[in-house]
């Protein structure tokens, strides 16, 4: 595996691939790899020919009192992995090779997909998302990017800054990889203590309550949340940040649950936030 610290390193590569005629898929992560990222890895190996990984901790996406630096780091044990899952080229760059002194840019996506779920504790998450996602498409040109379910409301606000900026990039959404107790997998769950852990999959088992009343015929989303809010509420740890039910394609409040719907939810547990979703088909008569 080669690893590129430096953009033209990174840029000279992929450009021989593309010359080449190579098929590229790109997985963009902040380290601390688990086997939610392994996943995307091995489907981007599986379609592709080449595979880029990024490790970058953006801090243009974390607020003033977030976890920036205590956000878990070990390049040692992730380059290990990725040599394991037979990664082509792994990128580490730093801040300042990313975000240059005089750097003038901020991608600003449609309120609508920024400024609601976790956009509403985070206001400028998403826009620093879009523009580090933004730079790394273009240094990478890849053919596809590899994005995970669980950052939801992530994935929608990436799908249309690939669309409305023509990257040339397909987006790919994969499924959220779990812990055998339902917990989602996630770098941040590293903050958890023991008490915390035992408590933290009672978040799954309230998304699947309201995957159950979905598909028996619940279709108020007043109602939907509030079952989910009473189960969230039996775990004394948690501090709920939001639950909500949305068209699962424009994150809009629905009067009647019909179509694709977003059930998700935002935790705090101790020292970590944790967000977790399903997105389940419904119709309006079923
Ligand atoms: P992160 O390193 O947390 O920025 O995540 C990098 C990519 O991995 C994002 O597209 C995430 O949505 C995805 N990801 C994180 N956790 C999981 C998981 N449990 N299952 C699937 N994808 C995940």
């Amino acid at each position: 595996m080669k690893t590129a610290l430096l953009i033209k390193e990174w840029t000279a590569t992929v450009e021989r691939w593309r010359c080449n005629k190579k098929k590229i898929g790109f997985v963009p992560t902040m380290g601390a790899l688990h086997e939610g990222h392994v996943s995307l890895i091995r489907t981007a190996r599986q379609e592709c020919d080449k595979v880029v990984v990024s490790i970058f901790v953006n801090p243009k996406q974390f607020g003033p009192n977030e976890d920036f630096e205590a956000y878990p780091r070990d390049l040692k044990k992730d380059s290990k992995l990725l040599i394991n899952e037979k990664v082509d080229l792994l990128v580490v760059p730093t801040v300042d090779e990313m975000y240059p002194p005089g750097f003038g840019v901020d991608i600003s996506v449609d309120e609508s997909l920024t400024q609601t779920l976790c956009g509403l504790s985070r206001p400028d998450h998403f826009n620093g998302v879009a523009t580090v996602v933004t730079k790394l498409l273009n240094i990478t040109k890849a053919h596809r990017a590899y994005f995970g379910q669980k950052d939801y409301q992530q994935s929608i606000v990436i799908k249309r800054l690939a669309s409305d900026l023509n990257s040339g990039t397909d987006i790919v959404v994969c499924p959220t990889v779990r812990e055998q107790d339902g917990l989602a997998k996630s770098s941040r769950n590293a903050y958890l203590s023991e008490s915390e852990r035992l408590a933290a999959p009672t978040i799954y088992q309230a998304l699947k309550l309201a995957e159950g009343m979905l598909q028996v015929g619940e279709r108020n989303p007043q109602d939907l949340i509030d079952a989910v809010r009473k189960c969230l509420n039996n775990e004394p740890l948690f501090e709920v940040e939001y639950i909500a039910a949305k068209n699962a394609e424009t994150l809009e409040d629905l009067k009647i649950l019909d179509g694709n719907i977003l059930v998700a939810v935002a935790v705090k547990l101790g020292q970590a936030r944790l967000i977790d979703n399903v997105v389940i088909e419904v119709g309006a008569g079923s």
